[in-house]
């Protein structure tokens, strides 16, 4: 479904960065971005802190070396390897507790995005499975681990829409002829609602070319309406905890940041150079 006109999102817009991100001169828009980042800073710790934060490896996948490390430096091989992780984010607010995962990838279905089913199809599937990606654990194995229910998550949110299938996780409106064919899905989580950037939800019907070995967006269609969350731009989920607008890699593409006892960490699959893997050289988050 296609929305066209600006949603009003349930959380609370930030709008420290709103005028930078209005510039489109890329080096005056980043020198706003820096400047802004101290009153950010200073405001988001005061918001509070997140009440756990956890790091879960879910797979390790192959990834283009000419998207990996754009200009810089060259390989042997075409495909660079990269951990996918999730994270799960708890927060305490209105006297009850909150949890969210960020990018909880389903390692199944995420197979049949056209880069990687390609790469099956060229290698054959033991090679694309066993030699270039290694499971490491499951979603669900993380929840039994953290001591979570399916019931217990409130919202999923994925830093950008490429691969994703979520269908398994939010359920259907009609049957799925791939893994569903007779009836429409039950979803796994049974109250999660996605949070997903306007702008990233827009692109799918109207995919790119280059974008095209990337999403998975029939697999978008049948979900429930009232399963889904749009925001615009930076938003604070709870104390501590926020989504970042960070287009670059997709337009809608957002970043999570959470305030612990160890500092300020943010999570983004926003790469689109070696210089993005280095956020520290640009000073971006410096004090
Ligand atoms: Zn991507």
């Amino acid at each position: 479904m296609l929305k066209t006109e600006e949603k009003k999102s349930i959380f609370q817009n930030i709008p420290h960065f709103d005028e930078a991100h209005k510039v489109r001169n890329p080096g005056l828009q980043l020198k706003m971005m820096k400047e802004a980042i101290p009153s950010f800073k200073k405001w988001f710790k005061q918001t509070g802190k997140a009440s756990a934060f956890h790091s879960c490896d879910l797979i390790l996948a192959p990834y283009p070396t000419k998207y990996g490390l754009f200009r810089a430096g060259s390989s042997p091989t075409p495909f660079i390897w990269f951990t996918n992780r999730m994270f799960i984010v708890q927060w305490e607010a209105e006297g009850r507790t909150w949890t969210m995962l960020n990018e909880p990838t389903e390692t199944v279905l995420v197979s049949e995005t056209p880069f990687y089913a390609s790469l099956k199809e060229k290698f054959g599937d033991f090679l694309a499975h066993k030699v270039f990606s290694k499971e490491y654990a499951k979603v669900e194995d993380y929840l039994k681990l953290y001591g979570l229910e399916p019931e217990d998550i409130d919202y999923i949110t994925y830093d950008h829409l490429h691969t994703q299938d979520a269908l398994r996780w939010l359920g259907t409106t009609k049957p799925q002829a791939d893994i569903s064919p007779n009836e429409s899905i039950k979803p796994y989580f049974p109250n999660a609602k996605l949070i997903v950037q306007q702008k990233e939800w827009e692109i799918i019907p109207y995919l790119h070319p280059l974008q095209y070995d990337w999403f998975q967006p029939e697999t978008f269609n049948d979900i429930p309406e009232d399963r889904l969350i749009f925001t615009n731009g930076d938003v604070l989920l709870g104390p501590g905890v926020m989504l970042l607008w960070t287009p670059g890699h997709t337009q809608g593409n957002h970043s999570l940041v959470v305030n612990t006892d160890s500092g300020i960490w943010v999570s983004s699959e926003n790469g689109i150079a070696a210089e993005c893997y280095a956020p520290k050289e640009s000073c971006f988050w410096n004090d």
